[in-house]
């Protein structure tokens, strides 16, 4: 059964903005849930719905099988970590993981029994006694985190946990929520804005923008079929290329023409394409950086283009080429002989390449 069901769930603010626009979810138990967009998409206010702490202007929030639309925050058997993880500052560890049930009047030796354990999921046992003043940024958020697990609740809630840790904690934490997540089973919903973060954490992302689910899927299904060219240029760092290009067709052969880049479309592609009307000759197509590569020296079929910028990542390089009065990424390996200001040879895979529709920004197929 579904842990959590969204059914055309919508908010519209007193000041008249649409923050969250007609959402329909289904989260499985123990799923992992990414909700990820652009900073103001309207992540954070869907998840205060879920929370309670927020009213839903229309739809309904269904959570164990109970609709939980008038259900108090405090009643819906849910615990949320907030990106600013407002640990109480005069409370040890130990108090702090414990307030919460203390409050719900549990018995002293649960409590007990539910901190201690927490404490040795998250390693925080040698620490219990230290107040959120004397500990790391990392340890403070494994403390919230604590606070969390503690409630043993239907649901847990997570809004940008991770962004107000530095690079490698960020990366750190999010194996460690991970590792907890496996070994938990719990079901959780996670609200950020980093794309890295989602794709290496959600068992299913749901990509939004502007208030409106744009896709929903596992990681890898969304970078490599997204639904549109915000998905596209969203999921992905490097993001997607995205050109414009015109249809021609000459001799049966399909091409994708812009200026003097011209790529041949595949049979695939073709086929794809056949029941347009004739009149719609824009397309764009979608090529991953990783999926244009540098041509072998005097190929007949490279494109050339001219490096502007290139970036030694050490593992990889980035050259950001320019052709056909576009910028492209294209990823190559460390050892390119490659410099800036050259030109370069390039080779598109297309049979990787997808098609969007130029009006509409919808992936074709
Ligand atoms: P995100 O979490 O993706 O950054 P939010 O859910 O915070 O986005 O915000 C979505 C939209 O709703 C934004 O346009 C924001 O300005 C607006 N908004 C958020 N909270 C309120 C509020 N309490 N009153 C009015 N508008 C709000």
């Amino acid at each position: 059964m579904a842990e959590l069901v969204l059914k055309n769930v919508s908010k519209v603010y007193e000041n008249g903005v649409h923050a969250v626009s007609d959402v329909d979810l289904e989260v499985g138990s123990g799923e992992f849930i990414v909700l990820v967009g652009p900073s103001g998409c309207g992540k954070s206010t869907l998840l205060r719905m879920i929370a309670g702490l927020e009213t839903v202007s229309k739809g309904e929030i269904w959570i164990g099988g109970k609709l939980v639309n008038d259900v108090p925050a405090k009643d819906r058997d849910i615990a949320m970590v907030f990106q600013n993880y407002a640990l109480y500052p005069h409370m040890t560890v130990y108090e702090n993981m414990a307030f919460g049930l203390r409050m719900r009047r549990l018995p002293k030796a649960e409590i007990e029994r539910r901190v201690r354990q927490a404490a040795e999921t998250l390693g925080l046992v040698s620490l219990l006694d230290r107040r959120p003043k004397e500990l790391s940024g990392g340890q403070r958020q494994r403390v919230a985190v604590g606070r969390a697990i503690v409630r043993q609740p239907k649901l847990f809630l997570f809004d940008e946990p991770l962004s107000n840790l530095d690079a490698k904690l960020r990366v750190e934490m999010r194996a460690e929520l991970l590792k907890l997540h496996r070994r938990l089973k719990a079901t959780a919903i996670y609200v950020t804005h980093d794309q890295v973060e989602a794709m290496s954490m959600g068992d299913r992302l749901v990509v939004v923008e502007g208030g409106v689910v744009q896709q929903i899927g596992p990681p890898l299904e969304v970078y490599r079929h997204p639904a549109n060219v915000f998905v596209a240029s969203f999921i992905g760092s490097p993001p997607m290329n995205l050109i414009t290009c015109e249809i021609q067709e000459r001799d049966g052969q399909l091409r994708f023409v812009r200026d003097r880049l011209a790529l041949d479309a595949t049979a695939e592609q073709k086929r794809l394409l056949q029941d347009r009307p004739s009149t719609e000759r824009r397309i764009i197509i979608g090529i991953r950086p990783e999926d244009v590569r540098e041509a072998e020296p005097g190929a007949r079929e490279a494109i050339e283009a001219r490096v502007e910028l290139l970036e030694l990542l050490g593992s990889e390089a980035l050259a950001t080429c320019s052709v056909a009065g576009q910028q492209i990424t294209v990823r190559l390996g460390a050892q390119t002989a490659t410099r800036a200001d050259s030109s370069i040879g390039l080779r598109f895979d297309m049979k990787r390449a997808k098609l969007f529709d130029a009006a509409t920004g919808k992936a074709i197929g």
